[in-house]
């Protein structure tokens, strides 16, 4: 991983997220990708993590997102989010590399996605965090649904939103349940004022239980794949066609 580094082996997909209203792409997930194993980032970034390597390779998705300014490519106000790790949250570096990609962007929104894991040392991440939003970077919790979720840590991060874990949205057309654990969520965002974002959503009817439930943003393989930048309009042209 340290040579890939080195070499620059690393890239960027990008998942389109959409309005459910009116399917419109309102931004895209960097999600990493290693073209040259094949292996996928949740094998390598637990590695990356353990063995400390995984700052570098923040610091390498930061230059790439800017490298690739694919907020240029979508038209109207597009939002890029990035994923930071536990020791990516609990390092005050975070915030001057996050600043400088802000910057790259150039007026397009960037957003940060944290794991519940992020949040365990609150005496380390929370300065780390306020001030990530304090540069106007929206932070948002990841996967939530899977894990102890920690409603209290949106409250007192004042984080921004959070996103569906797809394991909860393949629950929907199924589970009565799950349904009504989403529509409690979206009436609990209206209240406190966070944004909800629908992962892993699959199928139609996925997406019509969700905008029957409130939740009106989304990503999924039904709106599209992970794409490197060079595929990106085509993407795009296909979603409208649709
Ligand atoms: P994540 O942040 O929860 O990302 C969502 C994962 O769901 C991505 O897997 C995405 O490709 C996948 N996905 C998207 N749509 C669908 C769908 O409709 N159905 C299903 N079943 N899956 C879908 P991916 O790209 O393999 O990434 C896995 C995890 O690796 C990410 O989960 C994230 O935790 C981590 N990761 C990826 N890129 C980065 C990165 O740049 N930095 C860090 N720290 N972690 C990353
Ligand atoms: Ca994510
Ligand atoms: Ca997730
Ligand atoms: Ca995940």
């Amino acid at each position: 991983m340290r040579q890939a580094l080195a070499q620059k082996e690393f890239r960027l997909a990008y998942q389109p997220i959409v309005d459910l209203r009116n399917r419109r792409t309102v931004g895209v997930e960097a999600l990493i990708r290693w073209p040259r194993t094949l292996i996928g980032p949740d094998a390598f970034i637990p590695m990356a993590e353990k063995t400390g390597l995984i700052r570098d390779i923040t610091k390498q998705v930061c230059l790439l997102a800017a490298e690739d300014c694919i907020t240029r490519r979508i038209p109207g106000s597009v939002r890029l989010s990035i994923n930071l790790s536990a020791a990516d949250a609990e390092t005050p570096e975070s915030v001057e590399l996050l600043s400088n990609l802000s910057r790259a962007l150039g007026g397009a929104i960037l957003n940060v996605e944290l794991t519940e894991r992020c949040l365990l040392a609150p005496e380390r991440c929370g300065p780390v965090i306020r001030a990530i939003r304090a540069l106007g970077i929206q932070v948002h919790l990841d996967d939530f649904g899977t894990g102890y979720a920690n409603l209290q840590s949106l409250v007192e991060l004042a984080l921004d939103g959070i996103k569906i874990d797809h394991r909860l949205t393949r629950c929907l057309d199924d589970s009565r349940a799950a349904r009504e654990i989403v529509r409690h969520l979206g009436r609990m965002a209206g209240t406190l004022g966070f944004s909800i974002t629908a992962e892993g959503v699959e199928t139609e009817t996925q997406a019509r239980w969700l905008s029957v439930l409130g939740i009106h943003r989304a990503q999924g393989w039904l709106f599209g794949q992970p794409r490197f930048v060079e595929d990106y309009p085509a993407l795009r042209s296909a979603i409208k066609t649709n």
